[in-house]
């Protein structure tokens, strides 16, 4: 969605095919950092997530059994004055909703719902596709159509994400259900061994936003609505620190979900001829960054800029490949190697705990100066060094 109003705000005409039957997502929330609030500010959303939005003060990381801190970070005023942006904690449907609404008033944006896309081909001059049991074409298409891509699969072959080992529990506390005050106004992300939890309000405070990830074999289901047992949840947690615990015992049981989280490794190639993929569909990554969403926010501000740029279409997406893939590859890799630090033991773990302000300091810096909008800037990132991530 992001990536067709970056289009037609350089004035392309853009067709969006979604298989669902409507533009919505179940209760979850999600962190957008500064190097995506640029971009959807810059495509005039700003005052509708403001609207909706919580806007945390903090980052705090939490030590699991005595819940001290570990290493807090500035997501407030500190941090939008730095780097020109805010942080938002926001309600995914809140985040769809807006993006739909600003799409659907775009003249240049056809929104196609119920369309599942099938049977792609190309040829030197176009693209074409069936969605919905109609036949389209087009000068270019992109596949942002999550980690089991169609377009990936018409592209490279059939090849199935792996299974971290991990699993995340997810849900929604009603912020009056607990005792004020209880839960801060940061982003809390507590470690354990073998697991961790993060909570953030989202709806301006109203709903506290929970997402506890356990390592766990032998279930796999990856899902938006596969229900979980509570008992199980609380089990998982038994021995965490009270702040833990209650949140757990406030959620409501029949709307407690469990997912198993998948990945890929970084993808060679994206793309072939007319035809390029984005966001999840070629960089599916852990959500142990905070960075899947938006690093298809950003992909689609830089995919616009290369089409806008002119000349022909196949170079313009081969350039936006090569400007995103080091970066995203990074956060891949950063994202999976967060399991591991997240959930150590021991000597290991008070190690961690040392040295995890220095280098995620460095690592949010990194995330967040970047200027999707900045192609040559971009470049000098594509080709330069970057920081170990954490
Ligand atoms: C527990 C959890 C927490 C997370 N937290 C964060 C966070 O705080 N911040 C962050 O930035 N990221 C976070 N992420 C990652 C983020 O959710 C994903 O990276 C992001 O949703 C990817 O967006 P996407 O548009 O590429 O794919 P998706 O969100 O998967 O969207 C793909 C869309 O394509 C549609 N589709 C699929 N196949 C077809 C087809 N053949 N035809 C038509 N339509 C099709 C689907 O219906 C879907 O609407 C988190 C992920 C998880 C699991």
């Amino acid at each position: 969605m992001t990536a067709a109003l970056c289009l037609a705000a350089k004035g392309f005409a853009v067709s969006v095919f979604e298989a669902a039957p409507a533009f919505g997502e179940i209760g979850a929330g999600i962190q957008l950092s500064p190097n995506c609030t640029r971009v959807l500010h810059r495509l005039g959303l700003a005052d509708t997530l403001e609207a909706v939005a919580f806007l945390p003060v903090g980052g705090q990381v939490r030590d699991w059994s005595s819940g001290g801190i570990i290493h807090e970070v500035e997501l407030g005023d500190g941090l939008r004055r730095h780097y020109g942006y805010p942080y938002y904690h926001i309600h995914r449907a809140d985040l769809i909703g807006a993006l739909a609404e600003t799409a659907a008033a775009e003249p240049g944006i056809a929104l196609h719902t119920g369309a599942e896309v099938s049977r792609i081909e190309q040829s030197a001059d176009g693209v074409s596709l069936t969605a919905g049991g109609t036949r389209y074409r087009g000068r270019a298409l992109i596949g942002a159509d999550g980690i089991h891509s169609t377009v990936r699969s018409f592209l490279f072959g059939p090849e199935a994400p792996r299974f971290t080992g991990t699993v995340a529990w997810r849900g929604l506390v009603p912020a009056a259900r607990l005792p004020e005050g209880f839960v801060r106004p940061v982003s809390s992300n507590w470690l354990g061994p073998g697991g961790h939890v993060v909570h953030y309000y989202v709806r301006r405070g109203a709903l506290v936003n929970c997402v506890l990830v356990i390592e766990k074999q032998g279930w796999e289901r990856e899902s938006w609505t596969e229900r979980g047992d509570i008992e199980e949840l609380k089990a998982d947690f038994a021995g965490w620190h009270e702040g833990v615990r209650r949140l757990i015992g406030a959620m409501d049981p029949a709307a407690c979900y469990k997912w198993a989280l998948f990945d890929r490794p970084p993808m060679r190639r994206w793309g072939r001829g007319r035809v390029t993929l984005l966001g999840d569909a070629c960089h599916a990554t852990l959500p142990f960054m905070a960075q899947g969403a938006a690093m298809a926010i950003e992909d689609g501000a830089v995919l616009a800029a290369c089409l806008a740029a002119g000349g022909d279409v196949a170079a313009s997406l081969r350039r936006y490949e090569g400007l995103r893939r080091a970066r995203t590859a990074r956060i891949q890799t950063g994202s999976r190697r967060n399991a591991e630090v997240f959930h150590m033991r021991g000597e290991a773990a008070v190690e961690r705990n040392r040295t995890l302000g220095a280098s995620r300091r460095r690592t949010l810096d990194w995330l967040y100066r970047y200027d999707a909008f900045d192609l040559e800037a971009a470049e000098a990132m594509a080709a330069g060094a970057t920081p170990d991530l954490c």
